[in-house]
């Protein structure tokens, strides 16, 4: 069965001021329509035609360039457009806020580390933070559409809220100021639905 594009679970506006309709609704009609499409037309008539998103990226490196790459940017999308929201100032509650604690030392403390994965990483690619052994979350960016669930992944774990910083997801509001962007998305970060990503993701393992 083919790999459907998901609806935005918003419309294109909602999250400005932060990120403009036009970039929303360019980001999601084109390019994550494009990597699905990709994705399906590379996996067509293939055995991965019948697996999940998640066992195809676990063996990524396997299956050729424009698997990898379109499985990563149909994956990761789908994760980004659901955790984010018009949740302006909201921070993590409950469980995911202790983990966070735990991991960090405090929100601030991971906000902080977060944002120097996005603004650092060279070129295209993605901030993540996620779900490793053992419960505790870390923090990590991959290149390209890659994530910490490809096999080919420096760290692996699973993603539970993700940071696009390819151009195309800001440019034309934020232009080469990455950082302000950046600092942006935290006001559009989908806390309560990270915490059921987190908890879904402890129950994994
Ligand atoms: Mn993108």
């Amino acid at each position: 069965m083919a790999f459907k594009l998901p609806d935005l679970p918003y419309a294109y506006d909602a999250l400005q001021p932060h990120i403009d309709k036009r970039t929303m609704k360019i980001h999601h009609t084109k390019h994550h329509a494009g990597y699905t499409n990709k994705l399906n037309a590379a996996i067509e008539g293939t055995d991965l035609a019948k697996k999940s998103i998640e066992d195809i990226l676990k063996k990524a490196s396997k299956h050729g360039d424009a698997v990898r790459n379109n499985a990563g940017g149909f994956y990761n999308h789908s994760l980004f457009w659901r955790t984010m929201g018009p949740n302006e100032g909201a921070e993590p509650k409950g469980k995911l806020a202790k983990a966070i604690k735990d991991s960090f030392g405090s929100y601030e403390k991971f906000k902080e580390k977060f944002s120097a994965a996005a603004k650092t990483r060279f070129g295209s690619g993605w901030a993540w933070l996620c779900v490793g052994r053992g419960g505790k979350l870390f923090v990590t960016s991959t290149p390209n559409q890659d994530n910490p669930l490809m096999d080919c992944a420096p760290k692996k774990g699973t993603p539970i809220l993700g940071l696009d910083v390819w151009e195309h997801a800001y440019y034309l509001k934020y232009q080469n100021k990455r950082p302000d962007y950046v600092e942006a998305f935290f006001s559009v970060a989908n806390w309560s639905v990270v915490s059921r990503e987190y908890t879904k993701a402890t129950k994994k393992k």
